[in-house]
């Protein structure tokens, strides 16, 4: 069917989100000379900060390498308070880079997306938005987030509930009152996990509704101090440069050392002093830990054994052991004092392994034993990550073909950049690039500057449109499928693999193999030519601001 287009804005690119990849996206396509409009269903910038307000939400990477390098004047005049910052801090630098950069003049905030289709003969998208705007564009940039699209729990009842409902990924940007309060929380990971250390130390009455119990490790936070900073900025290009040759696109200790070619008695030294440490230490003592079985049953051990030493009723310990699974199979969290958050009076888990959710009542949540009467109920339950977002509104691509019947199977895509049949559209943390398994502002500053040269190569080669090759695509899936079996990360059931959501195709589609090797590959295709890309020159519609800085 013909689009009526003729109350349509043109621009050379629509980018979609203002979390750290659409904000840098803005950033680097103004710089290279486009016309571009950036458009969030926020009311401003920050992406899952924006968002995600709930008490003790904190980031846990390093604040350093969760920041943007590619500005040598923002990295210079920001200073971090924590090593691990907290949603504040973030959120505030998130404004501080739209301010220092300029950033908010190009977004259109408030506003979503509805639909994205491109239009064969024209080789232009036409990008429609909720507040009734329509955009042809050449280029559609999707910095759409891996974990942008929360999702209640399937549990019956939850509309009967009478009192206040609070969502971890949508807290209210006003303050709540929860003094005194008796409050369930249903959800044990990350967002749910911070929730309880915090609330749990606070005058509420915390009732946990855990399924399954989560690995979590020391963070050990601390303050930075002036002398620090003025190390670390005098060290940021050499930073930068260990994060983009490290698996996590952080600056994390990596080992070659696997977990058996030391004595018992040295690598229980090793986790002791990794375990006292805090932070990420642990991920970097030994080589083989998603590997070898044998290595994961053992620290899985340790940690488990710390939970015994930490929680004083060992019937409760039980329970917040996390069994059946790899350690490290699902996202591990790092936390302050969870499980002492167990030995505090006021704090109470209920374990829905033992005795699972029946419904949500009116006035609470009844189990199989019986109901807990509550004054708020916290749900903490996760995101139908990775495509969730991308899914939420009709994109087609070549000959009207919907992404959702492409990706009925799953998500398909050459390094969750570029994908086959949908032209000029690109992703940045897509969902099978390493995605939400590496630092996500290391994955955006790749992937922006990676697409930012295949525009720069479209107008110097005079191409009009771009797509992944089949073979390529085909090629980088199976690369991912490779990678993720021969490893123990299939090994649990989680939102990486997609076993959250009711119905969604299973099965590992981020890339494993870390980010140093996705960056390998990235830049193995540029130096290659783009012999895996399909460049159409077709009526090159070369926006004349690129020609004009490509010939410069
Ligand atoms: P999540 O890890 O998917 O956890 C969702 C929780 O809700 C799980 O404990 C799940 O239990 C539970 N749940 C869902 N439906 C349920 C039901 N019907 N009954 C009982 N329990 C139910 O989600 P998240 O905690 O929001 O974290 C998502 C990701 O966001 C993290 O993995 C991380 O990547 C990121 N994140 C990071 C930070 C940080 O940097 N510190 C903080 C927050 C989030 P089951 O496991 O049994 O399904």
């Amino acid at each position: 069917m013909a689009q009526d287009t003729s109350r349509a804005q043109c621009v050379d690119m629509v980018i979609v989100g203002a979390g750290f990849g659409g904000m840098y996206a803005t950033w680097k396509f103004r710089e290279m000379g486009l016309d571009i409009v950036s458009i969030e269903e926020g009311g401003d910038v920050g992406g899952v900060w924006y968002w995600n307000r709930y008490p003790g939400a904190r980031c846990d990477l390093l604040s350093v390498d969760y920041s943007y390098g590619f500005s040598d004047a923002v990295q210079q005049e920001w200073s971090w308070s924590e090593e691990f910052a907290a949603q504040p801090e973030i959120l505030t630098y998130a404004n501080f880079v739209a301010d220092r950069l300029d950033l908010r003049k190009h977004y259109r905030f408030s506003t979503r997306v509805i639909s994205a289709k491109w239009d064969d003969t024209r080789n232009l998208w036409t990008v429609r938005t909720s507040d009734g705007a329509v955009f042809e564009a050449r280029f559609c940039v999707m910095s759409t987030g891996p974990l942008s699209m929360p999702t209640d729990p399937d549990i019956p009842g939850l509309s009967s509930y009478k009192g206040m409902v609070l969502r971890a990924a949508k807290w209210p940007h006003d303050p709540v009152d929860l003094q005194g309060k008796r409050v369930g929380v249903i959800g044990t990971g990350s967002s749910g996990m911070q929730i309880i250390q915090t609330l749990g130390r606070t005058d509420c009455e915390v009732f946990v509704f855990q399924r399954t119990p989560s690995f979590t490790l020391p963070m050990r936070n601390r303050k930075l101090d002036d002398a620090y900073q003025t190390e670390l900025k005098r060290n940021y290009p050499a930073i930068r440069a260990a994060c983009r040759m490290n698996p996590t696109g952080g600056a994390r200790p990596v080992s070659t050392r696997p977990f058996f070619s030391l004595p018992a008695d040295h690598r229980q030294e090793l986790m002791e002093q990794a375990w006292a440490h805090g932070g990420h230490t642990f991920l970097g003592i030994f080589s083989d830990l998603m590997t070898n079985q044998e290595a994961n049953d053992q620290v899985a051990d340790f940690v488990r054994d710390k939970i015994a030493q930490i929680v004083t009723d060992q019937q409760l310990a039980e329970k917040l052991k996390p069994r059946g699974y790899p350690i490290f199979a699902r996202r591990p969290c790092l936390d302050t004092e969870y499980y002492e958050t167990y030995n505090l009076p006021n704090v109470h888990l209920i374990d829905c392994l033992e005795d699972p959710i029946a419904e949500i009542t009116p006035r609470g949540v009844r189990t199989q034993s019986g109901e807990t009467e509550l004054d708020v109920l916290i749900l903490a339950t996760g995101y139908d990550a990775l495509t969730g977002a991308m899914l939420s509104f009709e994109i087609t691509g070549r000959q009207g073909r919907p992404l959702a019947e492409k990706w009925a199977g799953g998500p398909r895509s050459l390094l969750g950049i570029v994908i086959e049949g949908f032209p000029n559209l690109f992703m940045t943390t897509g969902p099978n690039g390493p995605a939400a398994l590496a630092n996500i502002v290391t994955i955006s500053e790749n992937d922006v500057d990676w697409i930012a040269d295949v525009i720069t190569h479209m107008d110097q080669t005079g191409q009009a449109a771009v797509e992944a090759s089949t073979e390529a695509e085909d090629s980088w899936m199976e690369r991912i499928h490779q990678t993720a079996s021969n490893s123990l990360m299939l090994k649990a059931k989680t939102w990486w693999v997609g076993s959250n959501v009711k119905g969604k195709p299973q099965g590992m589609l981020m890339f494993t193999g870390g980010f140093h090797k996705y960056r390998e590959a990235c830049e193995a295709i540029a130096a290659n030519g783009y012999r895996d890309l399909v460049f159409d020159s077709a009526g090159s519609a070369a926006s004349p601001n690129v020609k004009a800085a490509a010939a410069q």
